[in-house]
């Protein structure tokens, strides 16, 4: 199994987008994925593997509409029902948005590209930063002094940034 595929999230400066991911990586992912419901006593079926897929090569947070779009053949009626299982087996992973609709997007550990979000406070779109070394320093740093201040013992951090995206401004 490729260490970038499931090793730690953090991968400061590489952007790893799974546009179009090579036939090794995307079996790695289906076969993690796998394990990951079996886990839970969930099975891996074709539509749980169609809706991975949509939002492996997405590149960043989808909603339930996008994915339906991108997942054909996926019954719109269980959708939602499967991304909440592959959620819950640690596949996926829902964001909270700034309007109504829920973004999902895969595991951090199974894309293995490390990144925050940019959150548009207008249309609600939801984009991905990819981390860099400058970036990880700088929230590093935060992450100390909030421990020092909190006595929390901080193990990992994701930052949401609010604002305005180019279409809205
Ligand atoms: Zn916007
Ligand atoms: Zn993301």
């Amino acid at each position: 199994m490729p260490v970038h595929a499931l090793g730690p999230a953090r991968r400061a400066g590489i952007e790893h987008r799974v546009t179009h991911p090579p036939a090794d990586e995307a079996a790695t992912l289906h076969h993690e994925a796998s394990r990951r419901l079996a886990a839970l006593d969930q099975r891996y079926t074709s539509s749980r593997r169609a809706l991975v897929d949509a939002i492996a090569a997405a590149g960043r947070p989808m909603t339930m509409p996008e994915i339906l779009g991108a997942a054909t053949g996926v019954p719109q009626s269980s959708a939602y029902r499967n991304l909440t299982v592959l959620c819950e087996a640690g596949v996926a992973r829902r964001l909270a948005g700034s309007d109504d609709l829920g973004r999902f997007e895969l595991a951090e550990d199974l894309s293995g590209h490390h990144h925050h979000h940019l959150v548009c406070s207008a249309c609600g779109v939801v984009a991905d930063v990819p981390s860099s070394p400058r970036l990880e320093k700088a929230l590093d740093e935060a992450a100390r002094l909030a421990a020092e201040e909190t006595g929390f013992a901080v193990t990992d951090h994701r930052i949401d940034l609010e604002g305005l995206c180019p279409a809205c401004r």
